[in-house]
């Protein structure tokens, strides 16, 4: 469908950003011939195996990469330094705790997959292309109408922009969309950073993801195709993420080392870094008239267990899968995102719960909490059973 024939007719599907969230909903909608529009204030996303350098990257589990293959985009994915892991090792650096899960003794192929939001969006808007979605980059929205029957998006000087029967706000954790509409959310902040960078290791990164809880700190290197890891190291905003992010390289390298216990030898390089807020926020709803969130702009929660991303992509199966059959003949009626928002919301605001609950576990230092603590971890790592229901749950693998 061109710009033209979008503008002139309504579409079923008007999505508002095209990170990961909007582009699957997107293409999953396109795939089952809905009309549909993408709209993105940035431009269109590239990226180039060869050039484009490692930045921002998230763990996918079982069932995000289940859902992209449905969609088609898995193989050129993979093709775009998408890195399979078989190992995970979480361990506490103030007393005894320690798990490891590994594909093997679960009886998969991998437990998660490290990939690279660029690629991802970038084989998404491809593949949007190729399906003939009406594709609006570098466009950004000021005025919404929200009518019965659809909802009528303007630029400046309200120039009509679009007009559609859906409206899906997946414009990221702060949703304009979402402050528009009015839908109201609860959270708070963590007042903690999360500090991102590519590193290089001594040793191999053994297709593992390592995870070391030390105090109100966590660290996390994730195993990427090219033999580095990238890293999430969320801590407190003031001073130690300031401080963090001042550090040269050679300090901050050896800041690294000793924060991981030295279990992948030394830090030999690191990229620049970039930091960000670390923040809970849950929205009340999930829709209102037409309009319906999804992904980040729905929910954000911290990246200890990284669930953010197959928690968009959750939402964005559940809603896809709801515009077939009847749903076809009104994308936006009340029945379709009602049903929507009851898969989800509770789900969403379980593993937020479980977040918060982890962090306060590993976060307390209180006399005695370490050892029980450590008890009980390696309780679970022993007790088989429990270990593969936490496994499967954490994977996607149920
Ligand atoms: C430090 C850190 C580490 C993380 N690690 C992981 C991990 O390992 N695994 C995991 O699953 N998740 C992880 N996450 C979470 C994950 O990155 C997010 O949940 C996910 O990227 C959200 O995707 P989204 O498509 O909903 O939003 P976004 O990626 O924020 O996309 C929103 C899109 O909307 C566009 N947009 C915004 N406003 C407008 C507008 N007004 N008009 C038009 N377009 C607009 C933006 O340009 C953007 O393209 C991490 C998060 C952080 C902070």
């Amino acid at each position: 469908m061109t710009k033209k024939d979008a503008h002139n007719e309504t579409l079923d599907v008007l999505v508002v950003g095209a990170g990961a969230v909007g582009g699957a909903i997107a293409l999953g909608a396109a795939r089952q011939g809905l009309r549909v529009g993408v709209l993105e204030r940035n431009a269109a996303p590239q990226f180039d195996p060869e050039t484009t350098p490692v930045t921002r990257v998230a763990t996918l589990n079982s069932a995000s990469m289940a859902f992209l293959a449905e969609l088609g985009v898995r193989e050129a994915l993979e093709q775009r330094r998408a890195h399979a892991f078989s190992g995970m090792y979480v361990w506490d650096a103030n007393g005894p705790g320690h798990i490891r899960f590994e594909a093997d003794a679960l009886g998969v192929p991998a437990l998660g997959w490290t990939v690279e939001l660029a690629a991802l969006e970038s084989v998404l808007w491809g593949e949007l292309e190729a399906a003939g979605v009406a594709l609006y980059p570098q466009t950004e929205w000021k005025t919404l109408d929200r009518r019965p029957d659809r909802v009528d998006v303007y630029g400046d000087h309200r120039q009509p922009i679009a007009s559609a029967r859906l409206l899906v706000a997946a414009d990221g954790a702060r949703s304009h969309v979402r402050d528009y509409v009015g839908i109201p959310f609860t959270g708070h902040d963590y007042d903690a950073s999360g500090v991102v960078a590519t590193i290089t290791t001594e040793h191999p990164h053994q297709d593992t993801a390592w995870q070391r809880f030390v105090e109100d700190r966590i660290i996390a290197l994730l195993p990427l195709a090219d033999g580095r890891c990238s890293i999430v190291w969320s801590q407190p905003e003031w001073p130690a993420a300031e401080d963090t992010l001042a550090l040269d390289d050679a300090a901050f390298c050896a800041a690294l080392e000793q924060e991981t216990d030295g279990c992948l030898g030394a830090i030999t390089a690191t990229s620049p870094r970039a930091s960000f807020p670390l923040t809970a926020r849950h929205a009340k709803t999930y829709h209102a008239g037409r309009v319906v969130l999804a992904g980040d702009a729905a929910h954000t929660i911290h990246p200890l267990a990284g669930q953010g991303l197959n928690l968009g992509l959750a939402d964005a199966r559940t809603l896809v899968d709801g515009l077939r059959g009847p749903a076809r003949h009104d994308p936006g009626a009340e029945t379709v995102l009602r049903a929507y928002t009851r898969a989800r919301r509770p789900e969403n605001a379980f593993m937020q719960r479980a977040m918060d609950g982890f962090k306060l576990l590993f976060g307390t230092q209180a006399a005695g909490l370490p050892e029980l603590r450590g008890l009980g971890l390696r309780l679970v790592d022993q007790a088989t059973p429990i270990k593969r229901r936490l496994a499967l749950r954490a994977f996607g693998l149920d």
